[in-house]
């Protein structure tokens, strides 16, 4: 029987807020596999939640990190340094923009809205990967999530479409970077799954209804199949994978 075994391996994953989020399902696919799972939360609105999820998965440690302030990070990974001195692997599920930014026009995204949604859905990849870096000597893998409006546009999207295509080519210059290092990068592309951050997108129930129709699957993807797909990236099994943005939308950005 072929396994994976992880259990030597501990996991820094971000972007938990709630049971639907994208984060939780790669962390309970980690988890099943093995891995110790350390949680970063965004801050305290959503900590009780965190804590209560994170009970799900023995040996689990959150810590807060609000990604749009240094100091936090700081602090986050000061007490991530002391509980485990060593990571294997690292998600980013982090995303954000303003709502009136994911909606109306993209030409009419303020200076501050682009800032905000930059910096907290693309910068935040780098600035936590510099911290990470550090604690793999051993080498490791990094995973974060896109979406389909990176490379095509797509009603609404907006600021969060650019966002993501820089977070896209951020994945292949950090490979770039840190393949001498033996720590691969890679990307996932998801379809749309019911999350808080997906409600915010104007017309996200029509979104799911037109996947339906299109995708050479007929039906839209699970939390799971997100799950799966993290574990099997930052596992070994893709060890020869690398600065790869990988769909996981059901064929859907095959078709025309
Ligand atoms: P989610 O709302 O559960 O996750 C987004 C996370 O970002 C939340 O945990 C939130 O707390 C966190 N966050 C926001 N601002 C932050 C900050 N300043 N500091 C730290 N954390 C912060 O929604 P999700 O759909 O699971 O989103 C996770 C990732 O998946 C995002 O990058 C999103 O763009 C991407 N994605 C989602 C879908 C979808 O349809 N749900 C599709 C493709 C890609």
């Amino acid at each position: 029987m072929y396994t994976i075994d992880l259990s030597e391996k501990t996991a820094l994953v971000t972007g938990v807020a709630n049971k639907r989020s994208l984060a939780w399902a790669i962390a309970l696919e980690l988890a099943e596999a093995g891995a110790r799972i350390i949680l970063t939360y965004a801050g305290e609105r959503v900590r009780e939640g965190v804590e209560e999820l994170a009970a799900e998965i023995p040996g689990t440690e959150i810590f807060e990190c609000d990604v749009s302030r240094d100091e936090s990070i700081d602090q986050a990974f000061e007490k991530i340094g002391k509980t485990a001195p060593q990571l294997d692997y690292f998600v980013h599920s982090i995303a954000f923009a303003q709502r009136d930014d994911l909606e109306g026009k993209f030409i009419d995204t303020s200076r501050d809205g682009f800032r905000l949604a930059l910096d907290i859905s693309s910068y935040s990849m780098v600035a936590l990967a510099r911290r990470v870096v550090p604690m793999m000597p051993a080498g490791g893998s990094m995973v974060s999530l896109s979406y389909i409006a990176a490379q095509r546009a797509v009603p609404n999207y907006n600021v969060m479409g650019t966002a993501k295509a820089a977070l896209e080519q951020m994945t292949r210059q950090l490979a770039f970077e840190l393949g001498p290092e033996n720590i691969r990068v890679n990307c996932i592309s998801a379809g749309p799954l019911n999350t808080l951050s997906a409600r915010g997108i104007a017309g996200f129930t029509g979104i799911l209804k037109h996947y339906e129709g299109r995708a050479p699957l007929g039906r839209n993807i699970s939390h799971k199949e997100v799950g799966t797909v993290g574990l099997f990236l930052l596992s070994d099994l893709a060890s020869g994978i690398t600065g790869e943005t990988l769909f996981v939308d059901a064929g859907y950005h095959t078709v025309l």
